[in-house]
């Protein structure tokens, strides 16, 4: 299973998928996506920032459907949130569902691997998107 943007999350099938971010060792402070520079809350050196894995969890914080993209090739709609991660850091990510309709804030979601196209020598790809973690039923 190849992944879109491999740096990003892990993708083991066995597992839920994780953000792959970067966490600063001098303040603590902890950013996705990751980058290579210096610490960009208190200043450290590139040498303090280390990896750090997120669950893929969190709580919707915002959301919006795109109606129109200027890429043609883009299907839509599609649909935009901000999540705060259970981890730490607000992201923007991709969801499941073509729009938010049946989406509110505070919401739970998770992160999954979808099929998205192929590349050019025909294998399977993966993005990671949210969808809404199921509520559990009470027996
Ligand atoms: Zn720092």
């Amino acid at each position: 299973m190849a992944s879109a943007r491999p740096q990003l999350y892990t993708t083991d099938a066995a597992q839920p998928p994780r953000l792959c971010a970067k966490r600063c060792r001098a303040c603590g402070y902890t950013f996705f996506p990751p980058h290579a520079y210096s610490c960009e809350s208190c200043g450290a050196a590139a040498g303090q920032i280390e990896p750090r894995l997120l669950a893929g969890s969190g709580v919707v914080q915002a959301s919006a459907t795109v109606h129109v993209h200027h890429d043609p090739n883009t299907p839509t709609p599609f649909t935009v949130a901000s999540i705060s991660l259970d981890d730490g850091p607000t992201i923007r990510a991709l969801m499941t569902c073509p729009t938010d309709a049946k989406l509110s804030l505070g919401d739970r979601v998770r992160a999954v691997l979808v099929s998205t196209d192929s590349d050019a020598d025909g294998n399977a790809r993966t993005e990671l998107r949210f969808e809404k973690t199921p509520k559990v039923e009470a027996t």
